[in-house]
């Protein structure tokens, strides 16, 4: 029987008896209610109230090409008439996910030419760890075990995934991280560098992680794992001095490199994938989300020639995979997803006018007395929210966490018809790709009414 005709709160109580939802304290919803979305197009959503939200967060750094695209509706309808499941296993392949590997390939910086697919980013990084240890065994190194990733770092939530990533409440739950697993700070200058330069601080910054290495011991030392731009942690855009010697020191060392793109990958940062905007070439990149604009769910791992001559040549059997590994109607949607980023030239519309847009209209809200920094990179951007802002000190200071002003700011977005995420109080946005100008400028209109209403309450 439909249950269509049901009212918001009837929704919001059948939610709250059997939903638990992803990074939710359950009790707390259950006593709010949640905000039922149910429909969308273009950038914006539509709540069960009939309320249009302008979705600055990209579903969840996800629908890139934005909401109701036609080819990717029908490649799903198409594939799944057609063929809507059969595995890879067992010498079996699909159409859909062969195409889609030689795709992927062809966008990959060169010496990308294998690609082991999954379900999901954090399966994906599940899988890289599986890898970066099947390669140390077969070079004969299996003392290389442990792997190095940041603080506030974020790698997914799976045991592998969450341990990789390095946030202390995830930690916290669980038993986290896993055996073989390290971190070193995050590069983010406005908490850890303010007191130098931003390029100084990069290469600082990228210096704990030879420090890291020389306290464990370089033999044991299997891989270091970072996203171009921290994303979840709070769009942390690090200087341009930082990745380049990340390289050199994982080089130094013969340490395999690994960029998580799971967020950056697919044009966010204004190329095909983050590692080519921030300037290094990673062994492995991790990718889901944006493959498929998030409108199926499918991840993976490239794998670079360093990496696929030992594990093809030498590895045998690989002992892992997922029954998604290679779905056809997730693969044939990435297919249509991936054409229609390349017909309209949407990569390029990022780095050549859409980013530097939203970069010049983001660099304006420094002037707001509540505004202590604003950083951002292609389609994504942050706000750190401070107090006391002088000329000597324009970075202001921070406000007391149990404050919560990034959540007062954060309800303000709500009442506006806004979606703009809050870590702590720095406020992100990672809109969809395919944005206008004018829906830019209309997003700048409600964040700095948000912001206007926030200086208010707090004044
Ligand atoms: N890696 C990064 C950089 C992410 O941002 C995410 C999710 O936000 C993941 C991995 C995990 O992806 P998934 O939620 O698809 O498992």
């Amino acid at each position: 029987m439909s249950k269509s005709n049901r009212t918001t709160q009837e929704w919001q109580a059948a939610d709250a008896r059997h939903f638990l939802h992803p990074f939710t304290d359950f009790k707390g919803l259950a006593a709010k209610g949640s905000r039922i979305i149910s429909k969308a197009d273009n950038i914006y959503l539509w709540d069960s109230e009939g309320h249009k939200i302008l979705d600055g967060m990209s579903g969840l750094w996800c629908v890139n090409v934005g909401y109701g695209q036609q080819s990717l509706i029908e490649a799903a309808a198409k594939q799944m008439a057609e063929l809507p499941f059969y595995n890879a296993f067992f010498q079996t392949a699909t159409m859909p996910a062969i195409e889609l590997a030689e795709v992927l390939a062809e966008i990959s910086p060169p010496g990308f030419e294998h690609v082991f697919f999954t379900g999901s980013g954090s399966e994906g990084n599940d899988t890289i760890v599986r890898m970066v240890r099947r390669y140390w065994d077969l070079k004969g190194s299996p003392e290389r075990q442990i792997i190095i990733g940041r603080i506030n770092g974020y790698h997914g939530s799976t045991m592998a995934g969450a341990s990789l990533g390095g946030m202390s409440g995830m930690h916290a739950q669980g038993g986290l991280p896993i055996p073989n697993i390290s971190h070193i700070e995050q590069p983010h200058w406005f908490e850890h560098g303010q007191d130098m330069s931003r390029e100084d601080f990069g290469l600082k910054a990228a210096g704990w992680l030879e420090e890291k290495i020389l306290a464990l011991g370089a033999d044991k030392v299997a891989a270091f794992i970072g996203e171009p731009v921290q994303g979840a942690g709070g769009v942390i855009v690090p200087p341009s001095t930082y990745w380049p010697e990340i390289q050199r020191i994982c080089d130094k060392y013969g340490i395999l490199l690994v960029s998580d793109e799971v967020i950056c990958g697919f044009g966010r940062t204004g190329n095909w994938f983050g590692c080519e905007t921030m300037g290094f070439k990673p062994d492995l990149m991790t990718f889901a989300k944006g493959v498929s604009s998030g409108y199926i769910p499918l991840g993976g791992v490239l794998v670079g020639a360093r990496v696929a001559k030992v594990l093809i040549e030498e590895g045998g059997e690989f002992n892992h995979g997922f029954t998604y590994s290679g779905h056809p109607t997730a693969c044939a949607v990435a297919l249509a997803n991936l054409k229609l980023l390349r017909e309209q030239h949407v990569v390029e519309h990022v780095r050549d006018d859409i980013g530097p847009y939203l970069a010049q209209r983001f660099a304006e809200l420094n002037e707001h007395p509540l505004v202590g920094e604003t950083q951002s990179c292609g389609m994504m951007a942050a706000l750190q929210l401070v107090k006391g802002k002088t000329p000597d000190k324009p970075t202001g200071t921070a406000f007391a966490s149990e404050l919560e002003v990034g959540m007062i700011c954060r309800k303000y977005c709500f009442a506006n018809g806004l979606i703009m995420r809050a870590v702590g109080d720095r406020m992100i946005v990672a809109p969809p790709l395919v944005m206008t100008r004018t829906q830019i400028d209309e997003m700048m209109g409600l964040i700095r009414r948000c912001l206007d209403q926030t200086w208010e309450e707090l004044s």
